[in-house]
């Protein structure tokens, strides 16, 4: 790591570790959450929302940004730092998620990734030089390599996507010459433990500074998630981070700690919240249901969020159903500091050697939304247009 990066892993508990990543920013304290601002902002909050909650880190978005407002106009306006005024550690990803996942008429090459805006149809083309000068404009603390993302249950083409990943890592390696920017590599492979461990080879040959799991939380059960965290944690480098892409279920999150990771990011908190799925110790809480009309109590009776200390459950169903605007913010405060609070309880539980109690305690009252009701959740969000 160059001297603007330090981690420190001060603790291990069973698998599970307790650290602290020191970036220009500041630390991040893990294991931790990374709220999603996909376009610079966490939708409905501000800065100081974020800070109140305890957030140390911020992820946004590298395809949705250079497409709008583009990252030379970021650049000139103080990276993402200044554009947005959130002065704490930021990520970026590399966009090739969104590329493999939102982009229209994609086409794949040896050099790179052509694609259509989903916004106005315009062609584009992301090498991994291009997303390297994309992401040191952007000036996120963590910056991710560009990677494909194949679907997780098909070898052939993890296989084959595989090679292509580890050449692409190998150009964002030496494209990227921004000290004060830590470039992680991602591990893929999907499923399959051979391919897993091939990548995770691979990579630390070229030695980043973090290493990240992609490819998982996109189609696989949860015992295959599991299941390839155990092979996958073991292979990466005990004195580096290890960040766990786009899982932030909290049953995951609990179960991810356990294997070895550090560090997360999702849009689910957030986005879930503007439903009205609210996160309590005892599982989601859908706020718009009829028995919470007149029901006078806090969301949760022991949170210590804004919306919590301050109104009713009947009085955010109404606001849900009437459609305030404030229904959505009200939401998403408390769902980002239940993820916030999460985070420090797996800390102090990390702290105090009793992670294993923690884990069964957390699983045992947190009841899991149903695989069906996820995966529609799911389906709807990628049918839905973006903006
Ligand atoms: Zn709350």
């Amino acid at each position: 790591m160059s001297n603007f990066f330090r981690f420190d892993l001060h603790k291990m508990d069973g698998a599970a570790r307790l650290s602290t990543l020191h970036t220009p920013h500041g630390p991040i304290e893990m294991p931790a959450f990374a709220p999603v601002g996909t376009l610079a902002n966490v939708k409905t909050l501000e800065p100081r929302d974020l800070q109140e909650a305890g957030c140390a880190l911020i992820l946004a978005n590298t395809y949705h940004l250079y497409l709008r407002p583009g990252h030379a106009l970021i650049q000139k306006l103080g990276g993402l730092h200044g554009f947005m005024g959130w002065h704490g550690p930021m990520l970026t990803d590399s966009g090739g998620f969104q590329v493999f996942s939102l982009a229209h008429q994609r086409k794949l090459d040896e050099n790179g990734v052509t694609f259509r805006s989903h916004i106005d149809g315009s062609a584009h083309y992301f090498t991994p030089e291009k997303v390297m000068e994309i992401e040191q404009a952007l000036g996120p603390d963590i910056a991710m390599v560009l990677d494909e993302c194949a679907e997780p249950l098909n070898y052939a083409y993890n296989q084959q996507a595989l090679e292509r990943t580890h050449r692409w890592a190998e150009r964002c390696k030496v494209a990227h010459t921004r000290a004060d920017q830590a470039l992680f590599g991602i591990v893929q492979g999907g499923i399959f433990p051979d391919l897993r461990q091939a990548s995770a080879q691979f990579l630390q040959t070229l030695d980043f500074p973090g290493y990240a799991i992609g490819g998982l939380a996109v189609g696989e059960t949860k015992p295959e998630m599991y299941a390839t965290l155990d092979v996958t944690c073991p292979l990466l480098p005990t004195d580096k981070p290890r960040y766990l892409m786009g899982v932030g279920a909290p049953e995951d999150i609990v179960e991810a700690v356990y294997r070895g990771v550090d560090l997360f990011d999702c849009v689910l908190p957030t986005r879930i919240a503007r439903n009205g799925a609210l996160l309590t110790p005892d599982g989601r809480l859908n706020i718009k249901n009829a028995q919470y009309a007149t029901d006078p109590r806090p969301l949760q009776e022991d949170c210590g969020c804004y919306t919590c200390r301050t109104f009713s459950r009947a009085y955010l169903r109404h606001l849900y159903k009437a459609g305030e605007i404030s229904a959505l913010r009200f939401g998403t405060i408390h769902n980002v500091y239940f993820m916030m609070e999460l985070m420090r309880q797996i800390r102090a539980a990390l702290q105090a050697g009793t992670y294993a109690d923690f884990r069964s305690a957390f699983l045992q009252r947190y009841q899991i939304t149903n695989q069906a009701v996820r995966h529609e959740q799911r389906e709807r969000y990628l049918a839905r247009p973006r903006s």
